[in-house]
């Protein structure tokens, strides 16, 4: 949601939120989390059994997790707390995919009690999973294609051959062999090669790539394939000039492929799965902010009682999120600010030389697109607290789903009760 027209509350609604829960705060939008949800998969209904897995680490809270289980969703984890919410959620077995790299031997073990699909990071990954969770009845492989692929530019996760993810082709090849001489008969396989990307071609060759490769695989092997995992990266448009994927016509196009390759192929049927976080929750999430400072030195700066830990991309990929001063949607963007946060950092910007109204001390403002890698990227540093997060329901009731951070949780892994520090305890 990139421009000031598509907010979800408006002023009155927001500063009485604001009064009962101090800002700030992250504030998601249930209706429009399931309303895209359902479009997503009514955009790929041709594709029996598609799913969506959650990519949790946008937005690891599990009430979240649970609406988007009802609209059909699973559950992408790559750690021991994700699959925790995912268990906790009540989602099922194979609703889960385990998509980690440099995964300790727990995790597998885990992964595995819960029945969750294991999508292998590397070849040499093979005897730790077998060793700690046994070799599963279904397996996947993550892909990276290196120098035979290129991705765009402003691309988060680069180049594939920069890229620390995946196995090579070649060991993809010996990779299967192996799991089916261990007893493997259900086999997928992943690639994640794109984040924040909103060109759709990017999906459909990715796509396309992985059909010839199930191709392949399986005429080597003799191994039949369930499912592609195309991964996750649908990008949102943060800047207003932006425009969101067409999922449609991002369906139809990879539809088109699929008739080609798979079905043609005599491979069909073969599910389609990704694993999309950031156009899940992002565009319904919004950080809201109280000005607490205007400051005239060299530059104008606003300053606000948020902080590059609530919402770390600007400050770190020097990403644009939209930014709305409520009550003013309509007043002439006439002054320059920097907007920023109390971070000792000079890099705690969340936004520079940007043309905004007149702000005051006191106005409440929205930073759009913080639906995901939001919160999630929240960080103490500096001895900052995460903010609360709330779910503004369906019928319009606005709930807390996590609290905020109090110095007592601040304090809670330290210990001032040792002898030398015994005069810590006493204060
Ligand atoms: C981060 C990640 C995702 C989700 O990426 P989005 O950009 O949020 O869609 C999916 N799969 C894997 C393996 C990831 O690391």
């Amino acid at each position: 949601m990139n421009n000031d027209s598509d907010l979800f509350f408006g002023y009155d609604e927001i500063k009485e939120i604001a009064d009962r829960y101090p800002t700030p705060f992250h504030i998601y939008d249930e209706k429009g989390i399931r309303e895209n949800a359902r479009r997503l998969y009514r955009a790929f209904s041709w594709s029996k059994g598609f799913m969506n897995y959650f990519a949790v680490k946008a937005c690891p809270n599990p009430y979240l997790v649970q609406i988007l289980k009802q609209e059909g969703c699973g559950a992408d984890c790559s750690s021991f707390p994700e699959l925790l919410i995912s268990e906790k959620v009540g989602m099922p077995g194979e609703s889960i995919m385990f998509t980690s790299n440099d995964t300790p031997a727990g995790e597998y073990k885990k992964a595995s009690e819960l029945g969750a699909i294991i999508n292998l990071d590397d070849i040499t990954h093979i005897p730790s999973l077998e060793k700690n969770a046994g070799i599963p009845e279904v397996i996947s492989f993550r892909y990276n294609p290196g120098p035979l692929r290129k991705t765009g530019a402003g691309n988060v996760i680069g180049n594939p051959e920069q890229s620390k993810y995946g196995l090579t082709k070649e060991q993809l090849f010996d990779a299967y062999r192996i799991m089916k001489e261990k007893g493997t008969v259900r086999f997928g396989l992943h690639t994640m090669i794109a984040s924040n990307e909103l060109n759709p071609d990017a999906f459909v060759e990715t796509a396309g790539m992985l059909f010839d490769l199930v191709m392949e695989i399986s005429g080597k092997l003799g191994i039949t394939f369930e499912f592609v995992n195309l991964g996750g990266g649908i990008g949102i448009p943060y800047r207003p000039e932006q425009k969101a994927v067409d999922i449609e016509g991002l369906s139809e196009s990879i539809r088109e492929v699929y008739r080609e390759k798979i079905e043609h192929g005599g491979l069909a049927p073969l599910k389609i799965f990704m694993e999309n976080g950031r156009m899940m929750t992002g565009p319904f999430g919004y950080l809201v902010t109280t000005a607490i400072h205007e400051k005239h030195i060299y530059k104008e700066y606003i300053g606000v009682d948020a902080c590059m830990a609530n919402l770390m991309r600007p400050g770190m990929y020097g990403a644009y999120h939209h930014i709305t001063v409520m009550g003013k949607e309509n007043a002439t963007k006439d002054h320059k600010y920097d907007v920023v946060g109390s971070l000792c950092e000079n890099n705690d910007k969340f936004a520079i030389d940007r043309m905004l109204p007149e702000i005051k001390t006191g106005d409440i403002i929205a930073i759009h697109n913080a639906g995901a890698h939001g919160h999630a990227m929240g960080f103490n540093y500096n001895g900052k607290l995460r903010s609360a997060e709330l779910l503004r329901k369906m019928d319009g009731s606005v709930m807390m789903i996590r609290r905020a951070e109090t110095t007592k949780d601040y304090f809670a892994t330290l210990d001032f009760s040792g002898s030398e520090y015994g005069s810590l305890a006493k204060q």
